[in-house]
This record gives C-alpha cells, structure tokens and sequence, in this order.
C-alpha cells in the first residue's frame, strides 16, 4: 500500500541508445487535482520501445523512461474525482494532448499540435508509481492488467478502422500481420469487412490465421498482386490498410487500392511516399493516415474485451519482470524470436 514517506521505488530508464539501467526514484508526490497516483502492474512494448532502444527513434531524447501500453491499479486520487476510485484497474490513454491548440478545440486530441506521449516525450510507465491525469484513465472491473496494457495497441488498430470508414461487407485488405495489422483486422472484421491479410512472414500469417480463420490469408513473398488477383479478379479491395511501416510496402500498396477506393498508412517511417500522379487521379484515390488513438477507442476496446468479442491471450508471447528485463528485452526483437507481444511486470 503506497502512503508518502515511503522508501525509494524501481524504474527502468534508457540512459542512452542501447543503455538501459534499474534505478530508484523519489517517492512519488500525492496526486493534485485532476491527478491520479497509479501503481504501474503490466507494461506492453513494441517497436517505439526497440527503436528507442536502439537509437533509430526520430526526435527522442534520452535519458527517458520508457512505456506508454500500460495496466495499471489508482491507488490514490485528488480531489473532486466522481467517477474513479482507489483500486480501480484501468487503462492508460498515453497521449497527452494541450487542449487549447486547433486541433485540440477540433476535437481530434490524438494529433494535438503539442502532443506529448507518455514513454516517448515524457516519461512513461516502465516503473512502480507513476501520476496521471484521471481523465486519461480507463477502468473496468473485470479485465486483467495483462489486457489494459494491451488496450493501447489495439487502439492503433481500432483508431485506423475508424478512419476507414468501413462499411459490413467491404472488401479489405490489411497489409502486414504484426500486432498493429492484427488489431485493424480485428477492428475490420468487427466492422463486418471481408479481410485480407498480407504478409511476408510465414509464421505471421500463421499465426494470423490462427487468431483470425474468418480473413483470407495472402503470401507477399512472390507477386502478391496476382496472388491477391487470383482471389478477387479485377474488384480490388475498397480500403486498403498498410500495417508495415516499410517504405517500400507503402509505396507498392498503391496497386491493390480499387478505383475510388482509399489507402490508410497505419505504420510510418522517416521519409517521403512518392507515387504517381496520373495513376492516383485516374483512381481518384483517397489516402489517410491514422495517428494514434481517442478516448473514445479506448471506451470501445474495452468494451469488445469485457464482452469477450477480442481474444488477446495467445497475443502475449513473451513477459519478463522488471528485475529480468534489462537482460532479456534485446532479445526479444531478434530474429528468430517471433515476438506477437512482450509484456513487463512490475
Ligand atoms: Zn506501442
Ligand atoms: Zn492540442
């Protein structure tokens, strides 16, 4: 039980590309208005945190601690807070958005001017106590700390499919079946779309088809256009979803897009998409992009889990705690791992 006064507690930081370190910090303040103090229980990671991690993380600085896909217990609160209480496991919403910022007074907080990510911009979650602003929490009474860490990738997932605007029955294809291209075919096929699923990872599009029998499943290895072709004739899919962050996948996605369908980059890397203009006008192509997720994601994520419609269990693939992790986190992303999902507890 947490009370102030109390001895140091563990972190986890990233001192510098490749230097992660155990340290102890202050006591935690007693949280203000408007704040919660969380005990942090079950920290997701992902390629943010390995990119973080090995230095090749665009506009990051270190030192920093890590986390933004968080389970997490209240364990006290400020003042005038109705609607939680102490020893409510939630959810963490990590984007923290300014609120004055035109985007912000648009009502699309996710990609506020000033955005700060917890575990990105600002410190995150990879440690015992952490303060959070309540309105960034996300409760349920029956959902393990294991699944509210793994709420936040879902999101990315769910905010993409929303974006696409789906209709029940649209043809679909997700390009890429990492854990992001997991979710959006989750949310896809939640929105009632026929799913396709691309990949060049035998053992990805296995494992996606474990999770999910009801998507046709496609090898990218070798000319997937036809591959794709073979299946649908000339009715491509009307909103294509590219999950893989890879440049070259990006630009090929164009191909599989029908005539007057729309293109949504859910990944992203640091440089510039060209494509061909009198080939895009002559689809009249829509392109999106999705960056992160809302609030009100989150309040349907978790809902779909309570109600057992989203199965993550064989998502976690490997865990460690916070006194193993130092040793084992570069690991996870070798090559030969076949990492879905790594969760840390603390
Ligand atoms: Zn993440
Ligand atoms: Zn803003």
């Amino acid at each position: 039980m947490w009370k102030e006064g109390c001895i140091a507690l563990n972190a986890i930081i990233l001192d510098a590309p490749g230097q992660l370190r155990l340290l102890q910090t202050e006591q935690p303040q007693a949280p203000g208005s408007g704040e919660a103090l969380v005990r942090i229980r079950q920290v997701g990671v992902c390629g943010t945190d390995i990119h973080a991690f090995r230095g090749e993380q665009p506009f990051f600085s270190y030192p920093r601690i890590l986390g933004h896909e968080l389970g997490v217990e209240i364990v006290a609160l400020g003042a005038r807070e109705s609607h939680l209480r102490v020893g409510m496991r939630c959810a963490v919403l990590p984007y923290l958005q300014c609120g004055r910022c035109p985007a912000c007074r648009r009502g699309k907080p996710n990609c506020c001017v000033n955005l700060k990510v917890l575990g990105v911009h600002v410190d995150g979650g990879m440690r015992e106590y952490a303060l959070v602003p309540t309105s960034h929490l996300h409760p349920s009474e029956t959902l393990t700390f294991e699944q509210l860490a793994l709420v936040e990738p879902l999101g990315i997932g769910s905010h993409a499919v929303s974006r696409g605007q789906l209709d029940p029955g649209e043809r679909v294809l997700v390009i890429g079946a990492g854990p992001i291209g997991l979710a959006v075919t989750q949310f896809a096929l939640l929105a009632g779309a026929h799913v396709f699923v691309m990949d060049i990872s035998p053992s990805r599009l296995a494992f996606c088809q474990q999770m999910h029998p009801q998507a046709t499943c496609i090898d990218g290895q070798q000319e997937p256009l036809a591959a794709l072709q073979a299946l649908v004739g000339d009715d491509l899919p009307t909103a294509v979803f590219d999950a893989t962050g890879n440049p070259v996948s990006m630009k090929s996605a164009f191909q599989y897009v029908a005539y007057g369908g729309r293109l949504i980059f859910v990944g992203l890397f640091q440089g510039d998409i060209s494509f061909h203009d009198p080939y895009f006008h002559s689809h009249e192509l829509t392109i999106l992009s999705s960056r992160n997720s809302t609030a009100e994601d989150f309040r349907h994520i978790i809902h779909y889990l309570e109600t057992k419609q989203i199965h993550l269990d064989s998502w976690i693939t490997h865990q460690t705690s916070s006194e193993t992790m130092i040793e084992e986190f570069p690991h996870w992303f070798d090559r030969d791992s076949n990492i879905i999902k790594g969760l840390i507890s603390f």
